[in-house]
């Protein structure tokens, strides 16, 4: 922290009222610190959860479509199922350099002509 800083009244992040007394202080009590960090936690479940959710929905229409382990299908049939490309839980390359994108045990590989290669990698249990 440089001396601008120092001087520079600083404002607590969870009521937006300036802090009075040591230079250190981030917030104004603990009960603001402790009500900022509750929401900031409450924000990142709500995230997570959302992220999930979609992943979930992801995983439920592969499975609906591709019950049987392998199939191609048009790009645009996923999609009017509501599927979100950009949400996967990792990336499979192959030795001949194609990738597939995991959402769990489903996958799904870009293929040419606006098609989808739908892969399951791992049967359930
Ligand atoms: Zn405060």
């Amino acid at each position: 922290m440089n001396e601008t800083d120092r001087r520079k009244p600083k404002k607590c992040p969870y009521c937006n009222r300036l802090i009075s007394g040591r230079t250190d202080k981030m917030f104004c009590d603990d009960r603001c610190r402790n009500n900022y960090y509750y929401q900031v936690n409450n924000e990142q479940k709500t995230y997570i959860r959302k992220i999930n959710k979609i992943l979930l929905k992801n995983r439920g229409i592969l499975r609906t479509v591709n019950p049987y382990g392998r199939l191609s299908v048009p790009k645009r049939y996923l999609e009017e199922l509501g599927f979100d490309f950009n949400c996967f839980t990792g990336i499979y390359k192959t030795k001949k350099g194609r990738e597939y994108y995991l959402v769990y045990d489903q996958a799904f590989s870009y293929e040419e002509e606006d098609r989808m290669s739908l892969v399951v990698f791992y049967r359930d249990a």
